[in-house]
C-alpha cells in the first residue's frame, strides 16, 4: 500500500490556510482543494493494494487512468457500451491472461471503494450485484451503465487539470515499471492532450512510491559483467557500458527490493520483453518463453537462440543469483 504524502498536504495546509480567516473566498478555495486531494489520495490508497497485496492486478488502476484521461478532455462518464472495447483492450494489454480484461466490475466496484468518500459514481446506482459483488453485463447494457468521478471530484479536477495530469503520472509510477510508462501514456492518449495542459511540474509527487536505490543499476550491471544476461551483449561506448539496464524481477511498484537477488542486467529489448511477460525464468534460472509469443523462429536472432539457456553464465557471484521467491512472483504475476 502506498504511503500517502499527507505531509505535503499538511505543509500546504500550514502555508495556505489561515483558519481564523477561512471564510474569505481564497482561503476557502485552498481548504476545498486540500480536502479534496486528501480524500482522493485516501480513496486511491485503498482501492487495490489492500485487496491484492503485492500481486498484480491492473484493472482498477487502468480504469482510473482511463477516467482521468477522459477528464482531461472534459468528459465525465465512462459509458460501458461505448467505451468498453477501448478500456478492455487497454486492460488486456497489461493483463497476464490469467484474468480476463473485464472492465465492468472495476467500473462498478470503484464506487464501493469510495462509499464514504463520494469520489466515484455510477448511473444507475442500483444494479443487482451477485454474492461476489459482481453485476450483470446484460443488465449493464440494458440500462446504459456509466461510471466516473462524482460531480464534486469532476468539477474540482476539471479546474485543476495540471493536478489531474500529475495524478496520472503518479498512478502509472505507482503501478508499472518505467519500461511501460511511455507506452501506457501513448495508449491512453495523454500525449495528444499535454500541449493544452499547463504546469504539472508545480506539484511534488502526490503518491509516494518506494524509492529506487540509486546504486541499484551499478550493482546489478557489475554483478553480470555489464552484459545482458539474456543475450550476453556487452558493449562499451565512449568508455561506458552501453546500453544495459537493471531490471527488477519483482516490480518495484509491487514492493520488489533494489537488491542483487531481485535484479537482472538486460539490454533494452530483453528488459521490455521481461516486463511485458514475454519471457521469464524457470526454477533453474533458465530462460522460458511465453506460449503467447509467436515468432519467425527460423530467422529470429533475438529470442530463439537463447531459449533454455541459463542466465547465470556470466554472473560474477553465484551466491547472489535471483531468489526463487522473486522469480516465482514474476512467473505468477507477469509471465503470460
Ligand atoms: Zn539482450
Amino acid at each position: 500500500m502506498p504511503i500517502l504524502r499527507l505531509e505535503l498536504i499538511l505543509v500546504l495546509r500550514d502555508k495556505k490556510i489561515n483558519l481564523s480567516a477561512r471564510s474569505r473566498p481564497t482561503q476557502q478555495l485552498h481548504l476545498n482543494y486540500i480536502s479534496m486531494l486528501d480524500l482522493f489520495l485516501k480513496w486511491y490508497g485503498g482501492i487495490n493494494k489492500n485487496k491484492f497485496g503485492d500481486g498484480y492486478s491492473p484493472h482498477k488502476p487502468i480504469t482510473l487512468l482511463f477516467a482521468l484521461t477522459k477528464l482531461l478532455k472534459n468528459e465525465r462518464w465512462i459509458n460501458y457500451q461505448i467505451d468498453r472495447e477501448n478500456l478492455e483492450a487497454l486492460i488486456g494489454d497489461y493483463t497476464n491472461f490469467k484474468s480476463k480484461p473485464n472492465c465492468l466490475q472495476p467500473l462498478w466496484r470503484l464506487k464501493n471503494d469510495s462509499r464514504d468518500l463520494n469520489i466515484w459514481a455510477t448511473v444507475p446506482s442500483d444494479l443487482k450485484a451477485n454474492k461476489s459483488g459482481d453485476i450483470s453485463p446484460t443488465e449493464a447494457r440494458e440500462r446504459n451503465f456509466q461510471a466516473g468521478f462524482s460531480e464534486e471530484v469532476f468539477q474540482w479536477l476539471g479546474r485543476n487539470k495540471a493536478l489531474a495530469q500529475k495524478l496520472i503520472d503518479d498512478i502509472i509510477d505507482d503501478n508499472f515499471p518505467e519500461t511501460l510508462h511511455a507506452g501506457l501514456l501513448e495508449k491512453l492518449g495523454v500525449f495528444d492532450l499535454i500541449p493544452e495542459i499547463v504546469g504539472p511540474g508545480q506539484f511534488e509527487n502526490l503518491i509516494a512510491t518506494p524509492k529506487r536505490d540509486p546504486n541499484f543499476p551499478k550493482i546489478i550491471l557489475q554483478l553480470y559483467d555489464y552484459r545482458c544476461c539474456f543475450c550476453n551483449l556487452k558493449l562499451y561506448f565512449n568508455h561506458k557500458p552501453f546500453p544495459m539496464e537493471a531490471a527488477h524481477i519483482k516490480w518495484k511498484a509491487r514492493g520488489g527490493e533494489c537488491s542483487e537477488q531481485n535484479g537482472l542486467s538486460l539490454c533494452p529489448t530483453h528488459h521490455l520483453a521481461f516486463d511485458r511477460g514475454i519471457w521469464s525464468l524457470d526454477d533453474g534460472h533458465n530462460i522460458v518463453l511465453s506460449s503467447h509469443a509467436k515468432m519467425d523462429t527460423q530467422n529470429d536472432i533475438f529470442f530463439t537462440p537463447f531459449l533454455g539457456k541459463s542466465i547465470t553464465n556470466f554472473i560474477l557471484d553465484k551466491k547472489l543469483l535471483p531468489t526463487q521467491e522473486n522469480i516465482l512472483w514474476h512467473r505468477k504475476n507477469i509471465f503470460i
